[in-house]
């Protein structure tokens, strides 16, 4: 069997069976051992989609003692909240206290985990992600940078504990790939993507409706609160060596005067993104008083995962992130500053 990317530099076979031998250890059912899967904070859908197709996975291999749960404000964004396996999602505080084994999804850095850190003492903790900054931080590591999503990786792992793919699962995994491959439009959308893709939609789900769930379908008032966003958005052309930087902001005031949540601004991006002048996108989010979540993306000139690393983020080559602090001309500034050392000149 390959790895989910079909291309070397994957995970080794040691690993795979590394994890597959640790769930074969457990005792299912009732009395059974207590399985606690996590996802990183603020989940997007390859994070809960991965999390909970594999929960629903265990669930069909008998294991009833599975939880699932991620740091934080126990909220979901609305487009995820028909997401099947929802049951077996907890608020963090009823994550199991002693688990005998933690699955961990979507995870690059422990800083992701939050208050769910504990957990990392586990007796095997075993870690699902596609992060090239992954910081290996677990037990047996099932990472693969070249993997378009972490569902990728729960597939190769569900196949390899031979659970069958149904329409629950499959409506799990195909959020998660639709969600990180940008609807199968970004680099790393391989033959294996759309391989995974077609036994997905081979179980029976309807990719039409689930798309305008999660992608296109929002609110009156985000659509009025994108257009404030996106109307008072800077460009920077002689920003990254000249090959520019777009940049904009979102408030609390903004969230709270059209009455929207913090999750409606994270679509925002890909509007940004679209720049031509531009090679780099910033999305500047207001978290707290002097605190924003800081959404990076290029189009190849830059890394901006060297950029979010710096910063004390993480992510990918074109698409990352971290927690920037003052105000946002003092994050964007430090952005700046950083574009110049991570112009990769591949392009
Ligand atoms: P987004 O901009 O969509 O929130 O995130 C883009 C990518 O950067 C994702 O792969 C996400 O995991 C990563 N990322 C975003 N924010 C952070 C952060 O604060 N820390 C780390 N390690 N990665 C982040
Ligand atoms: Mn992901």
């Amino acid at each position: 069997m390959t790895t989910p990317s079909g291309e070397p530099g994957g995970v080794t076979e040691a690993e795979w069976s590394a994890a597959v031998e640790a769930v074969r250890g457990l005792a299912p059912g009732p009395d059974g051992d207590e399985i606690q899967l996590v996802c990183h904070v603020n989940p997007d859908g390859d994070a809960l989609g991965s999390m909970l197709g594999f929960a629903l996975g265990m669930r069909r291999l008998g294991f009833t003692r599975v939880r699932a749960t991620f740091p934080g404000e126990f909220e979901l964004p609305v487009p995820y909240q028909n997401l099947p396996g929802l049951d077996l999602l907890v608020p963090q505080d009823e994550a199991y206290a002693r688990p005998a084994i933690v699955l961990i999804f979507d995870v690059a850095a422990v800083s992701r985990l939050g208050d769910l850190r504990r957990l990392l003492a586990a007796p095997c903790v075993i870690v699902l992600d596609h992060h090239a900054s992954n910081t290996r931080f677990g037990g047996v590591h099932l990472v693969d940078p070249r993997a378009a999503a972490t569902s990728m990786m729960v597939d190769g792992l569900l196949g390899r504990l031979g659970v069958p793919l149904d329409a629950q699962i499959a409506e799990c995994l195909y959020v998660a790939l639709a969600t990180d491959t940008g609807s199968f439009k970004f680099e790393l959308t391989t033959p294996a993507v759309h391989e995974l893709a077609a036994r997905l939609v081979a179980t029976g789900i309807r990719p039409g409706d689930i798309s305008r769930r999660i992608f296109d379908t929002r609110p009156f008032g985000a659509m009025k609160l994108a257009g404030e966003v996106l109307g008072r958005a800077c460009l920077d052309p002689t920003a990254a060596g000249g090959r520019g930087m777009v940049w904009t902001y979102a408030t609390l005031a903004d969230l709270d005067r059209f009455d929207q949540r913090p999750y409606v601004l994270d679509a925002l991006i890909d509007p940004v993104r679209s720049v031509a002048e531009a090679d780099v996108a910033v999305l500047v989010k207001q978290a707290a008083e002097n605190e924003w979540g800081v959404s990076l993306r290029s189009k190849g000139a830059v890394d901006v995962s060297k950029v979010a690393v710096a910063l004390g983020g993480g992510g990918h080559r074109l698409a990352a992130g971290f927690t920037g602090y003052g105000t946002p001309g003092e994050v964007v500034a430090q952005v700046r500053a950083l574009l110049d050392q991570s112009l990769t000149f591949s392009t």
